[in-house]
């Protein structure tokens, strides 16, 4: 079978000793694609120079909310500079997290730039939420978000979150926390969201899936994230890689 990990980092410092080995291990339990994430300079030439270098590698940048104090016209510029390459094929992660120190306002008015930015650009967005979910609904929301798409990264509200979400047009990606003995409501969710609009993602190096919660994660993790929603789900995990993988690539618009 052929897994996609929608949503990982391995183009950042904790991969840059061993990323030869990271990709075989991933390979060799069937994580084919992946989704590069950068989000500052280093992050993004290593995305682009792994996104070069092996075909089924994409890539995306944005403004993480952590950072929103770094954007600027600068940033801009390198922002569409990087959303130019063919195979950037997604902005983000962008969004709120108001579990961090920035201030709210701030975090709100560079996301609302960056989804303008995705909309001129024709380009889907990766949305981060962390304790926003309201807030984050309501600018998508208002955003018009169905004629770009995007990816919920990482999704962590509940079922009656994930329908509206979905019903705003996004793509819902469940990464290892799904798998966590606390997530109740983040299985609900998983099981309520129709299996057109379902992903799998790592977000490596963090929330490793069970039964290696504690270790680094990395890409190859998402096999078990997959066979985990595969089992909740009665499907066969290859059926489950073959329709996430599609999901994936249709809203990445890579075979366009
Ligand atoms: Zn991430």
């Amino acid at each position: 079978m052929e897994i996609f990990d929608s949503h990982t980092h391995i183009n950042g410092p904790e991969f840059k000793d061993d990323l030869f080995d990271v990709i075989v291990r991933a390979k060799a339990l069937d994580v084919t694609s992946m989704l590069l994430v950068s989000y500052d300079r280093l992050s993004t030439e290593q995305m682009l120079a792994l996104i070069t270098k092996y075909p089924t590698l994409y890539g995306a940048l944005g403004c993480h909310p952590e950072s929103a104090s770094s954007y600027d016209q600068e940033f801009e510029r390198f922002l569409r500079q990087t959303l130019a390459h063919p195979k950037v094929k997604a902005l983000g992660e962008v969004g709120l997290d108001y579990h961090c120190e920035v201030s709210k306002k701030l975090q709100r008015q560079v996301f609302e730039k960056q989804i303008a930015l995705a909309h001129e650009l024709n380009l889907p967005l990766v949305i981060h939420d962390r304790d926003a979910i309201a807030d984050c609904y309501a600018i998508l929301k208002g955003a018009d978000i169905q004629k770009i798409g995007g990816i919920m990264h990482s999704f962590n509200g509940d079922a009656t979150w994930a329908e509206r979400f979905l019903e705003l047009g996004m793509e819902l990606s469940f990464s290892g926390v799904v798998t966590f003995g606390n997530a109740k409501e983040v299985k609900e969710a998983a099981l309520v969201t129709p299996l057109e609009h379902l992903l799998v993602e790592t977000d490596a190096p963090y929330l490793t899936p069970q039964p290696f919660r504690g270790m680094i994660n990395e890409p190859a993790m998402t096999r078990y994230t997959l066979e985990f929603l595969a089992k909740q789900r009665g499907l066969e995990p290859t059926k489950l890689a073959q329709i996430t993988k599609q999901n994936a690539e249709r809203v990445l618009k890579i075979n366009d």
